[in-house]
């Protein structure tokens, strides 16, 4: 049967490579010769230990990952590391405090969660709206801290950080759910990073951690086993039942982005992509308006209006039906 040629622009669940979902098509009934499908696997046998192992050692060699940082594959998605960060995080010095960039919906909730286990001081003034960040001479940053938190992509505002925050030797903890291996990354710079993999590496299911070791082992009293870094990296993620399918299928896009160039070509892409759009807005004389500022805008999402800055309803409809009709999905973002 052919395939109706749709273009989904879902920012995740999103599109995959086709290769990675013919490859799985052909596991799902027979694993490498096993005579088994990949979904039936125990996470204990040797099969799937070689599939985590790959996919971890892909994911060193594409980010560059040193010694002394923990891979995880864990479940709970981006906004069970919204609570996890602060539970593991937050004992590491005496006051208990965190300090959060809130830049976006995604920052914002990781905020609120960190709130229940320790005091959380927003660095900068409060933002009236998600279209930019705010200047780092207005950011309060308290040497106290255990850790300076901010989300590096916020998805549903295309508020993105080109740089990285300097944080005066506090822990830098990241959410790059979003843009996760959309560039390349100094993981030295961070304590910790985290992403869930539906977006750029995969499937829902499985959310990557990568933490420095020495930050692990201050984890709060009340932390649900299952979160603790300890026990997951020192269990190799397979504490509990691991998302097994969802693991495996990021094995395969990692290796995918390896023959396609690594980070560094995601980036080149990822910069094409975009500006392909952010050009025709720039364009079109007001008749697209993207309200991120310039120097913050993301090359993963790109939010827009159609009509006028506020938007036009009656046009954005045309708009999305328009789109539809081309095989373009997933288009309408957040209002
Ligand atoms: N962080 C970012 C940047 C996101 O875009 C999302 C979801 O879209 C989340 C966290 C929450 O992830 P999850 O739905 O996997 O909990």
């Amino acid at each position: 049967m052919e395939q109706k040629q749709t273009i989904n622009f879902g920012a995740g669940p999103a599109k995959l490579p086709q290769s990675v979902l013919l490859q799985a098509q052909k596991e799902l009934l027979d694993y490498n010769g096993t005579g088994i499908s990949v979904l039936e696997m125990s996470h204990r046998s040797s099969d799937f230990n070689k599939i985590l192992n790959k996919t971890e050692i892909l994911l060193r060699e594409l980010l560059n990952i040193p010694e002394n940082y923990k891979v995880m594959f864990l479940q709970g998605g981006g906004s069970g590391q919204f609570s996890a960060v602060p539970l593991n995080l937050i004992g590491l010095k005496e006051d208990g405090c965190a300090d959060y960039l809130v830049t976006g919906t995604w920052s914002a909730k990781a905020a609120k969660e960190a709130e229940k286990y320790g005091k959380v001081n927003i660095v900068h003034p409060k933002l009236d709206c998600y279209t930019k960040i705010p200047d780092s001479s207005t950011w309060t940053l308290n040497p106290s801290a255990s850790y300076v938190y901010y989300c590096c992509n916020e998805t549903v505002h295309g508020v993105e950080y080109n740089f990285i925050p300097e944080t005066n030797g506090v822990v830098l903890v990241s959410d790059m759910s979003s843009n996760f291996l959309s560039r390349p990354v100094d993981v030295t710079k961070f304590g910790l990073i985290f992403a869930g993999a539906q977006k750029n590496v995969g499937c829902a299911g499985v959310t990557v951690v990568i933490v420095r070791e020495d930050l692990i082992g201050h984890t709060l009293k009340e932390c649900p086993i299952v979160l603790d870094y300890k026990v997951q990296a020192e269990m190799n993620s397979l504490y509990n039942t691991p998302p097994c399918f969802s693991i495996y299928i990021m094995g395969l896009v990692l290796e995918w982005i390896k023959n396609n160039g690594g980070s560094a070509a995601m980036e080149t892409l990822n910069k094409q992509k975009s500006s392909m759009i952010y050009d025709i807005i720039d364009a079109s004389n007001g008749f697209y308006v993207c309200p991120v500022d310039e120097g913050c805008r993301s090359r993963m999402n790109v939010p827009f209006r159609v009509g006028k800055k506020e938007g036009d309803e009656a046009l954005e409809k045309k708009f999305l039906e328009g789109a539809s009709k081309r095989g373009m999905i997933s288009l309408k973002g957040h209002r």
